[in-house]
């Protein structure tokens, strides 16, 4: 399908910024030296050391000449986020040549509301989000009971981290860049044709996009949901208790407004049943399914299954019968799909701005349809709901 993204050449607004980017992490991730073991010591979470590194163009004792303007670079808890690299199995040089080989990275044209800027590696495998403040803040908090976290459940969805890191540009304005590095959840070889970010609220969460403008990039939300997903009772089974697990994490962090994202990748074998496709492209026909038969092969060839990479599934269309029914009835339709899903956007507590968006939203809106709550709620409706669009395929 077609890329996500404008790659990011010379002459882009953005385009000393990726440069700064680049540099920053070549010259973090050789150091500090490798840990031997995944036992980290409680001073690696101290986040208060306050260490810059200074990029002059010219080149430093430190740091290499490059074409850039002058700036200044900092890593957050590198011993911890070095660990978890370590831990989620990533390769250094391969980071390396993923973030700063000679490929450009590409920026995605503002997924979110938030403001964040996102860009991609050129290999699809990593996703660079930039952070306001708070949610460095929030994440600092959380690093050692994220650590524990994933460090406990192996197959958990939470989304992973790889590094945190802030750019400061000198001169007048010090203005600060501060990003996080992120696990692509949907980088795969088989075709994704739809995505859906879903939270189990009802306000606003539609796409506003008309019919004719959805593609494979277009972020669908709950209310475009058109299906069950019907996974093998094993899989089901660890489904749950895993989003369990997940969402007690993120509850005691107090977190919320985080999302399950779901991609889909439907299989050619359900291209002859009839009227399954309800949603058009762009072209006003069915979702292009003929690039199908490659995953099959790409999928035989992949060896290990994890929770939430590479599910073989089943989807239930389902129909509305109103414009805010969160779950269709379902139709007893089906189509054979690969899922890819895992929870994102985990970095948002319920601090005074969120408490106020509920409640002002709440005089207008039913309260409990609006995205803003309390995170023991969120967190309720969102497994709630959840466990009534997954379910075992018996
Ligand atoms: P908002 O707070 O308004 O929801 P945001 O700027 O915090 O927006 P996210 O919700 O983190 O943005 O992400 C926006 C979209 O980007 C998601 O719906 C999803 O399509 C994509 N996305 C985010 N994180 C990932 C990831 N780890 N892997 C793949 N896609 C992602
Ligand atoms: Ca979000
Ligand atoms: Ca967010």
């Amino acid at each position: 399908g077609k890329r996500q993204g404008v790659t990011i050449c010379k002459g882009h607004k953005n385009y000393e910024l990726m440069l700064n980017l680049q540099l920053g992490i070549r010259h973090s991730v050789g150091r500090p030296a490798p840990s031997k073991s995944l036992k980290l010591k409680p001073t690696a979470f101290d986040t208060e050391q306050k260490l810059w590194t200074r990029f002059p163009p010219e080149g430093s004792k430190h740091t290499p000449p490059h074409q850039s303007c002058e700036f200044k670079w900092k890593d957050y808890c590198p011993l911890v986020f070095k660990t978890l690299r370590k831990l989620f199995n990533v390769d250094p040089a391969d980071y390396m040549l993923s973030i700063c080989g000679n490929d450009a990275l590409r920026e995605l044209s503002s997924p979110g509301k938030s403001g964040s800027f996102f860009y991609l590696t050129h290999d699809d495998k990593y996703m660079i989000k930039t952070m306001k403040k708070s949610e460095v803040k929030v994440l600092k908090r959380m690093l050692p009971a994220y650590y524990e976290h994933v460090n406990t459940f192996e197959n958990t969805l939470v989304t992973k981290f790889f590094g945190l890191h802030c750019v400061k540009l000198s001169g007048p304005i010090q203005k600060k860049v501060r990003f996080v590095i992120m696990g692509n959840l949907l980088c795969t070889e088989v075709p994704i044709h739809r995505r859906y970010d879903l939270k189990g609220s009802t306000h606003g969460r539609i796409t506003d996009k008309p019919e004719t403008e959805i593609d494979a990039n277009t972020t669908l939300k709950d209310l475009d949901l058109k299906f069950i997903f019907r996974l093998q009772k094993d899989w089901f089974e660890e489904f749950c208790s895993q989003v369990n697990k997940d969402c007690d994490f993120l509850e005691q962090e107090r977190i919320m407004d985080y999302s399950l994202l779901v991609g889909i990748s439907f299989q050619e074998h359900n291209r002859q049943a009839p009227e399954v496709n309800t949603e058009p492209d762009s072209t006003g026909t069915t979702p292009n399914l003929t690039t199908d038969v490659d995953s099959h092969v790409n999928l035989s060839k992949c060896t290990c299954l994890r929770l939430g990479i590479n599910m073989p599934a089943r989807v239930e269309f389902t129909v509305r019968s109103n414009d805010t029914q969160l779950v269709g009835e379902p139709t007893g339709q089906f189509g054979d799909v690969i899922l890819f899903f895992g929870i994102i956007d985990i970095l948002q507590d319920y601090d005074i701005s969120k408490k106020l968006e509920h409640a002002y939203k709440s005089f207008q809106y039913d309260s409990t349809s609006i995205s803003a709550v309390d995170p023991r709620l969120y967190s309720k409706r969102f497994k709630d709901f959840i466990f009534r669009v997954f379910s075992d395929d018996s």
